[in-house]
């Protein structure tokens, strides 16, 4: 049976992993209630992506959600590289990273999007199980959706579809883009397992050896995410036995790593790839329904989160009636840029394990003495704490080029901020803050720098001046010195995407 209903809701998300569920968190916290579907029947109950990096635990944490987090997951402080032997080649360390949270927290992917479910049914947003979008097309009145449930189909017109329905996305496919990219060479198997080493939680581990590697990332409860290499000449389809994986990891790590109590493992291909287009303007693609990344870097769970922060915000202010459609228009060339640096900073982490594998071959790699200004760089492009939206619409400053966090950077301190609003952060005196208060009542909060407490120098205005914060953390405009002319360029700013006098609850 066929039926047609109203165009509401206005917005439908499409997929219930991280990033349809934490989309739909931050859009309620935002004032607007998604419809949101999902084809499966039931909640999964894998493993999957694990470590969340610092810099969305920022997000999590400005979304109200970060203690079950916290108390959920363990806290990865450090990942050292072994060779053979168990030798240590080299050690990552999150201390001193320029962030509240300075270690990963590391949870099964379904107690991710457990807690994340749980927050939304208390907030009134029911996930509709076993109901799969079948397509989605043009229409005058937004778009036209069409749904099957329970063997019933149903149509109607939404104005704004989120595509997060993972690697084989109807959204994507309804807007005619592909995954355009390359996928690495080999085989794969992703597993939970407990193992007899004497390692702490806090600790991850790769141990290369000469015929690959095996990555031993802990979880709650004892137990602990693996991945290896499979065997080039091994291409059964069925998964090994819990003693021949077992065998497998030994020979990979050179050592008897005691492995036992599997409980869940897959085989899996890693990939290197992206949409060309996240949105056409009504559609936007979110998670891998945008792109897939190397799982040795361990960030596509993380992008997840990330595009899910970024659209939400945009989105919401639009759906209010508060922002212009270039608000939208900024999220493709937002997360497309950063998106991209996702698939870079993976390609390079799997690129680097692949050469010492090769090292390995020749002997026991010996690496250059490490460079503490280098090695804290590369952890804080793995945090995720680098991403940076200079560039973009949404981004610029009337200023002249000093030190510290420029615009399109996160604020370091973004965590202090409360609420759903920009924030314009003065730093000393500043003209026009009652034009601003006045024009962008609701939507803009001006906040005293010295009241608060904020770093003058760690702002990015060391001699003064104004910087406007994004509802995300971002930094978005910056005018330093604080003058008639800097000031009437960051209301400028602000007036090229809201809509003056428009009053959403701050
Ligand atoms: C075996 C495996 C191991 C992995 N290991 C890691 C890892 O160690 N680290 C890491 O960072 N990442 C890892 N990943 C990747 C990580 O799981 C993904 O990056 C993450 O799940 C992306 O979230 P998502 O919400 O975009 O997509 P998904 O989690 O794929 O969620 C998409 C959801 O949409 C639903 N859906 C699809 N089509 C429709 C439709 N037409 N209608 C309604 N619903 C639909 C699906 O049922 C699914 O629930 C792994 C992935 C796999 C498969």
């Amino acid at each position: 049976m066929q039926s047609e209903s109203a165009a509401e809701p206005t917005v439908l998300i499409v997929g219930s992993g991280p990033a349809g569920l934490f989309a739909a968190c931050e859009l309620v916290r935002h004032g607007v209630t998604p419809r949101i579907v999902e084809s499966r029947l039931e909640p999964h109950h894998e493993t999957r992506g694990t470590a969340l990096q610092p810099a969305v635990l920022e997000l999590i944490d400005r979304g109200g959600l970060i203690e079950p987090f916290l108390d959920a997951s363990v806290h990865i402080k450090r990942v050292h590289v072994l060779g053979p032997g168990l030798q240590q080649l080299a050690e990552m360390t999150l201390a001193n990273i320029g962030c509240k949270y300075e270690h990963q927290c590391s949870l099964p992917q379904w107690h991710t999007e457990a807690i994340l479910r749980e927050h939304l049914e208390s907030c009134g947003v029911r996930i509709e199980y076993g109901t799969q979008v079948k397509a989605i097309e043009d229409d005058p009145a937004g778009l036209r959706v069409t749904v099957e449930a329970g063997g019933r189909e149903e149509v109607f017109t939404t104005s704004y579809v989120l595509g997060a329905g993972g690697a084989h996305s109807i959204t994507r496919h309804s807007m005619h883009e592909h995954l355009a990219g390359d996928t690495y060479g080999g085989r794969y198997i992703v597993a939970d397992m407990k193992h007899r080493l004497p390692y702490q939680p806090e600790c991850g581990r790769v141990i290369v050896g000469a015929e690959g590697f095996v990555l031993v990332s802990p979880l709650p409860d004892e137990r602990w995410l693996i991945f290896v290499n499979r065997d080039e000449a091994d291409t059964r389809s069925e998964l090994p036995s819990a003693a021949e994986l077992s065998e497998l990891l030994n020979r990979r790590a050179g050592v008897d790593l005691g492995m036992h109590d599997l409980r869940w493992a897959s085989y899996f291909n890693m990939h290197m790839r992206a949409a060309e287009r996240l949105s056409d303007g009504r559609r936007f693609l979110l998670g891998d329904a945008a792109h897939l990344s190397s799982p040795m870097g361990g960030e596509g769970i993380n992008a997840a989160f990330m595009d899910a922060a970024d659209i939400a915000w945009k989105l919401a202010l639009v759906v209010h009636g508060s922002g212009k459609p270039a608000l939208l228009d900024s999220y493709a060339a937002e997360r497309g840029a950063a998106d991209h640096h996702v698939l870079e900073v993976s390609n390079e982490i799997h690129n680097a394990v692949m050469e010492l594998i090769a090292m390995c071959r020749d002997g026991m790699p010996t690496l250059p003495p490490a460079d503490p200004v280098k090695g804290m760089a590369i952890v804080r492009r793995r945090s995720m704490l680098d991403v940076s939206y200079a560039g973009s619409a949404l981004v610029g400053e009337a200023s002249a080029a000093v030190e510290g966090p420029a615009p399109g950077e996160r604020f370091p301190v973004r965590h202090r901020l409360s609420g759903t609003g920009h924030h314009v952060i003065v730093f000393g005196e500043a003209p026009r803050l009652d034009h601003l208060r006045a024009r962008w009542n609701g939507l803009v909060s001006v906040v005293d720098a010295s009241s608060e407490g904020f770093d003058a120098s760690a702002a990015g205005v060391p001699n003064g001046g104004a910087i406007l914060v994004r509802p995300d953390g971002f930094i978005g405009f910056r005018a330093a010195p604080a003058d008639e002319a800097t000031m009437a360029a960051l209301d400028a700013h602000l007036a090229s995407y809201l809509v003056p006098g428009s009053h959403q609850a701050v």
